[in-house]
């Protein structure tokens, strides 16, 4: 049976607090083909992020499995997880802070390739140095340079090519350009975009913001308090979401076209905490449908049609 490049199997993971455990990611399961986009959408806090860094082992889940074309991450030792990571890479939100101040260009885009032992002498590594930057649209001028200098898009562009070094499959990234200006985030989108299609890369790609991910992502995942409420096909969800908070989330994007106006989905009531999580609907307390059910029972991810899951017992009620 042909395996997927990325399969994820009831991820969890806990953090022990002392107010309680802390269920930052609940049971997620997806799985990820090569060459193609999952859009991991939600609030800050829902566990987005945690989830990509658990996948990559850069946080250590509590339980559930990750295979990574059929090898189980969750079971690698070091020097497995070592040559795993080559093929499994990581943008983060802010390239500023994930940059070494001291060093410049030059030394932060050929990083990885010292780690690995790359290259064996300096031409060597000017070499790969100067593809990768040409790569990323960066100019060679800007080798000497140290990250202060450079704008966010320049910075975010290191971070790609720091990514794409060891030449990997699947990049996980992680609200890549939330810190960047409109326009620049549509080049760095754009970028993504042609690298994929040139490399068949795979992206994890988590935003807060789901028109960032409509255009870009083949299939969404939305999140809520750690669990996936919804999955479809990118035009499907957009079309037709299913879940109230999906729903929510869609009705507060804006719409350019005049005249153009849907209704505004307002979210009262309080977030459920994270801590000690009741077996209910963790969206009930801010969720416009809920019933007696909802607030006892905890809905499962359930496919409505195909492709389509959603957790939410209105939507399976309806289709029984
Ligand atoms: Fe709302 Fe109930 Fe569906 Fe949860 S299960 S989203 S509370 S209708």
């Amino acid at each position: 049976m042909k395996r997927s490049l990325l399969e994820v199997e009831n991820l969890t993971k806990i953090f022990d607090t002392k107010y309680g455990d802390l269920t930052a990611v609940d049971g997620v399961s997806f799985t990820l083909e090569e060459g193609k986009t999952l859009g991991l959408v939600g609030e800050s806090g829902c566990g987005k992020s945690t989830t990509g860094r658990a996948i990559l082992r850069l946080i250590e889940p509590t339980s559930g499995k990750v295979w990574f074309k059929g090898e189980d991450v969750t079971t690698a030792n070091k020097s497995q997880l070592r040559i795993l990571r080559k093929s499994m890479q990581i943008i983060f939100q802010d390239p500023f802070a994930s940059l070494n101040p001291r060093k410049n260009v030059s030394d932060l885009v050929s990083e990885p390739l010292r780690w690995y032992k790359i290259y064996k002498n300096k031409k060597e590594k000017d070499s790969y140095v100067n593809k990768l930057m040409e790569t990323v649209g960066l100019t060679q001028r800007l080798k000497s340079v140290y990250p202060h200098e450079l704008d966010g898009g320049r910075r975010q562009r290191i971070g790609i090519a720091r990514a794409l070094a060891l030449d990997p499959k699947l990049i996980i990234c992680d609200e890549p350009v939330s810190a960047l200006d409109v326009s620049i985030q549509a080049q760095i989108l754009n970028l993504l975009k042609e690298l994929q299609k040139e490399r068949q890369l795979s992206f994890l790609f988590i935003t807060h913001d789901l028109s960032v991910v409509n255009h870009f992502s083949d299939e969404i995942a939305v999140m809520y308090l750690g669990q996936i409420v919804e999955k479809a096909p990118s035009k499907e969800l957009f079309n037709k979401p299913l879940h109230p908070y999906t729903q929510a989330l869609l009705s507060a994007i804006p719409i350019p076209e005049v005249g153009e106006r849907s209704e505004r989905i307002m979210l009262k009531g309080e977030i459920t905490s994270p801590i000690n999580v009741k077996e209910d609907c963790h969206f009930s307390p801010r969720c416009r449908y809920a019933f007696d059910k909802c607030f006892h029972s905890r809905p499962k991810l359930e496919m409505i049609s195909p492709n389509h899951f959603v957790a939410c017992h209105l939507c399976t009620q309806k289709t029984t």
